[in-house]
C-alpha cells in the first residue's frame, strides 16, 4: 500500500489491476498461513454401489475455512496452490490423513483421493503413497487416487511407470472428470486404469432426453467393454438415479442425492448405519 501511495503513486489510475493482485497475493499469503496452521480439513463423500445399494468407497474432499471468508471452494484455491507449488505438501497431508480416517472404517470400504498432477511432475508419488499407507497401517488395496486427463497428456514413460507401480501394489486408479477435456477416448484405451468415473456433465437431462442416455450409455459400455469399472458423478434425483441404474454397464454411482461431502465424524456415522440398512439403488 505504502508503496503505490508513494513513488508508485501513478497505479493509483489502475486500480483493478493492483486490487486483482493484491487480492492473489493475499490468497497465496493465506494458503501459506492456513497450511502452516493445519487450517484444512477433509470431507467425504460415499460412492455407492449399485449391486449392494452400499457404500464401497468414500472420496476425499479437501475443505478450506477461511478466517475472513468462510468456506473457500477448492475449485478455487486448488488452482493457486499448483501454481505456487504448494498443492505437492497439500496433496501428501491429504494422502496420510485420508489413509489414517480410512483406516477407522468397515475393511470393506476404501477412500478415494484426487490427485494433482503437479504431483507427478514435481512430487515422488509412489514414495508418499507407500508412506502414507505404511504410516496408516493401510492396505493397499482399500485406496483409490482419482486423475486427471491432464496428467496423462504429460504421457512419459515416467508417469506410466509410476501408475503401473502404484497398481501392482494394489492401489486403484480412476480416471475422474471423464469427459470434460479433449481426445479422452484413446486415453482409455493406451493406459490400463481401474476406474472411470464419468462426469456430471452427462448427466444434463437424462430423464427427459433419450439421446443424452444414449450418450451416456455408449461410453459407460465402451469403459466397462475395456475393462474398467464406471461411476457415474452429481447424482442428484430420484429419476437420474432410475435412468441410469437401469444401465448395467454402471456400477457406482455418487452424489447430493445419497450425500453431500461430510465431515469425518459424520461419514463414520454413514457408514455405521448403513451397515443396518442398505440405500436402495433400484
Ligand atoms: P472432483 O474430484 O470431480 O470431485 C467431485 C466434486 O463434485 C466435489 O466438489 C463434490 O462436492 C461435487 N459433487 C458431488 N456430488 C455432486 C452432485 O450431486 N451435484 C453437484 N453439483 N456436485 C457434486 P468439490 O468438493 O467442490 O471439489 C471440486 C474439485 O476440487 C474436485 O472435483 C477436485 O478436482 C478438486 N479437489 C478436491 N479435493 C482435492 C484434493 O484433495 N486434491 C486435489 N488435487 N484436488 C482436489
Ligand atoms: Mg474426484
Ligand atoms: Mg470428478
Ligand atoms: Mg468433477
Amino acid at each position: 500500500r505504502a508503496k503505490a501511495e508513494g513513488r508508485g503513486g501513478w497505479r493509483f489510475f489502475e486500480p483493478d489491476m493492483d486490487v486483482e493482485a493484491q487480492a492473489r497475493r493475499k490468497l497465496e499469503f493465506d494458503l501459506r498461513e492456513a497450511f502452516a496452521r493445519s487450517q484444512f480439513e477433509l470431507y467425504y463423500q460415499p460412492i455407492i454401489d449399485v449391486k449392494s445399494g452400499r457404500a464401497s468407497v468414500c472420496e476425499a474432499l479437501l475443505r478450506w475455512r477461511h478466517a475472513e471468508r468462510g468456506m473457500i471452494s477448492p475449485a478455487e484455491f486448488i488452482p493457486v496452490a499448483e501454481e505456487m507449488g504448494l498443492i505437492v505438501e497439500i496433496g501428501q497431508w491429504v494422502l496420510r490423513e485420508a489413509c489414517r480416517t480410512c483406516a477407522t472404517w468397515p475393511s470393506d470400504v476404501r477412500v478415494s483421493v484426487n490427485l494433482s498432477p503437479i504431483q507427478f511432475r514435481r512430487g515422488n508419488v509412489e514414495s508418499t503413497v507407500r508412506a502414507a499407507l505404511a504410516d496408516a497401517g493401510l492396505s493397499p488395496e482399500r485406496l483409490e487416487l482419482e486423475i486427471t486427463e491432464t496428467v496423462l497428456l504429460q504421457d512419459t514413460p515416467t508417469i506410466r511407470l509410476s501408475l503401473e507401480r502404484l497398481q501392482s501394489l494394489g492401489v486403484r486408479i480412476a480416471l475422474d472428470d471423464f469427459g470434460t477435456g479433449y481426445s479422452s477416448l484413446s486415453y482409455l484405451q493406451s493406459f490400463h486404469l481401474d476406474k472411470v468415473k464419468i462426469d456430471r456433465s452427462f448427466l444434463v437431462g437424462i430423464e427427459v432426453e433419450p439421446r443424452a442416455m444414449t450418450l451416456l450409455r455408449g461410453v459407460a459400455r465402451l469403459s466397462a467393454d475395456l475393462g474398467m469399472d464406471v461411476i457415474v458423478e452429481g447424482v442428484e434425483t430420484q429419476q437420474q438415479l432410475v435412468v441410469i441404474s437401469a444401465e448395467r454397464s454402471v456400477c457406482g454411482v455418487q452424489g447430493f442425492l445419497f450425500s453431500r461431502p461430510v465431515p469425518a465424524p459424520e461419514i463414520a456415522a454413514f457408514l455405521g448405519s448403513e451397515r443396518q440398512e442398505s440405500i436402495r439403488v433400484a
